[in-house]
């Protein structure tokens, strides 16, 4: 399988990691303009600080200008975000203060189990400061010495924003995926899923010119963005949502993985576990989760209430991989192939849902393939077994099954009986029920 569109999402990602990314602030909108010039027609949206979405309110803005950890005695700079924005806490209260080496440590974060990385750590709803470091930089402070602790950084009433693409299709209704675009210099968990929903935006819009759904890309901030945007949008989303995606950790070369909805019973959840079990490109390969397991903002779209038909396919997911929410995530792990595993899984995924219909047999009991020079014609393009197929595909067309639920009791990858659907329907085997 090539990699094309795998190694464009990469050299976007390196474009993207560097910036400091919060759940509020330039961050974001930088990110968010960098994303438009891939699709021009995602919107940035803002809601304004102090703003009530259900239970919670919007944050102010964080706006970071510098930060360091300064040894008093040297005047070395022992810790400096500018060679790594994950070195503060996301999201700190601004600081300028003296400490001894003990009122330093509880404004340290360390990892002493992976001494190499610096952790990702945030603090948005408590007031805090802090700094990360590797667990070897940590080593090497001096007990008896004093730091001066900066963080350049303040907070503000301003705007929390979000983006949000709309490619609208023959019918209202919708096909959702939503992903999150407020960590800073971390690649799998989570550049790699603003990365994929743009190329698959991308995609759609220049390969599904008579699509049926409409498609809707959400580029939010974990969490807060998540129930802002159902905030302002829960009575169209519960009316036309038909299936949707949380896009995160979808870069790595680990097996896929699979993450429910809450009941594990919607369009997404049949769709995507069909591909996961028959399609060649996963091969049956892949880990299930349970929703008990969630973490993202599946937690707010299939909350109840909101109830919407949303589920994961990740590769390796969020908390199970040891780089996770360190610097470790970085543009290594993630790789152009593991790219385009999921971009390839996706792609593959909207063709299914685009051709899932219900279909009906339109001759009662078996029709004569030969007549149709359908047998001649397929036995010839040296396809053994796409008769049976066929066949098969007739024998369960009945009215009932859409091609999903057929392609479940053939034991086929549903994107691969899309070809046989379409040579049926041709040959006026089968029709659309629904
Ligand atoms: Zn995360």
């Amino acid at each position: 399988m090539p990699i094309r569109e795998g190694k464009e999402m990469h050299r976007l990602m390196e474009r993207l990691f560097p910036i400091t990314r919060s759940i509020t602030g330039e961050g974001v909108r930088q990110t968010l303009r960098i994303l438009k010039e891939v699709v021009p027609e995602l919107e940035i949206k803002a809601v304004k600080s102090g703003e009530r979405c259900f239970d919670w309110v919007v944050p102010k803005e964080w706006k970071i200008d510098d930060a360091y950890l300064l040894e008093v005695e040297t005047g070395k700079k022992v810790i400096d975000f500018k060679r790594n924005n994950l070195h503060v806490v996301n999201y700190s209260i601004g600081v300028d203060k003296t400490l001894t080496f003990d009122e330093l440590r509880e404004h340290l974060h360390y990892r002493e189990d992976l001494p190499d990385a610096i952790p990702y750590v945030t603090s948005y709803y408590h007031p805090y400061w802090g700094f990360c470091l590797s667990y070897n930089q940590f080593k090497e402070l001096n007990p008896n010495s004093t730091y001066r602790a900066v963080i350049k950084a303040k907070h503000f009433d301003g705007e929390l924003n979000y983006g949000e693409i709309i490619l609208k299709g023959e019918t209202e209704d919708e096909i959702l995926f939503s992903t999150y675009v407020c960590h800073p210099s971390l690649a799998n968990d989570n550049l790699s899923g603003p990365v994929l929903a743009i190329y698959l935006a991308k995609w759609v819009k220049e390969n599904l010119p008579n699509k049926r759904y409409t498609y809707r890309f959400v580029f939010i901030p974990e969490t807060i963005g998540s129930i802002c945007y159902i905030s302002r949008n829960l009575e169209h989303l519960r009316k036309h949502v038909k299936a949707g995606y949380v896009l995160t950790c979808v870069g790595d070369e680990g097996d896929f993985s699979y993450l429910p909805s809450r009941y594990g019973n919607t369009l997404a959840d049949k769709v995507a576990l069909n591909l996961l079990n028959y399609d060649p490109l996963v091969g049956g390969k892949f880990k299930k989760y349970s929703y008990l397991d969630r973490g993202s903002d599946e937690r707010q779209y299939c909350a109840p209430g909101v109830d919407l038909p949303v589920c994961l396919v990740m590769k390796s997911k969020f908390g199970e991989y040891k780089e996770y929410h360190t610097s470790l995530d970085n543009l290594e792990f993630v790789t152009p192939k593991g790219l385009q595993e999921s971009f390839d899984f996706y792609r593959k995924l909207i063709k299914v849902l685009e051709h899932n219909r219900v279909y009906k047999t339109t001759v009662l009991c078996e029709p004569q393939m030969g007549r149709r020079g359908l047998y001649h014609k397929v036995s010839h393009s040296g396809r053994k077994g796409f008769v049976k197929l066929l066949m098969d595909f007739l024998a369960y067309a009945d009215g009932t099954n859409d091609l999903v639920d057929i392609a479940d009791i053939l034991k086929v990858s549903a994107y691969e009986l899309i070809e046989a659907a379409k040579i049926l329907e041709k040959h006026n085997l089968i029709e659309i029920k629904k």
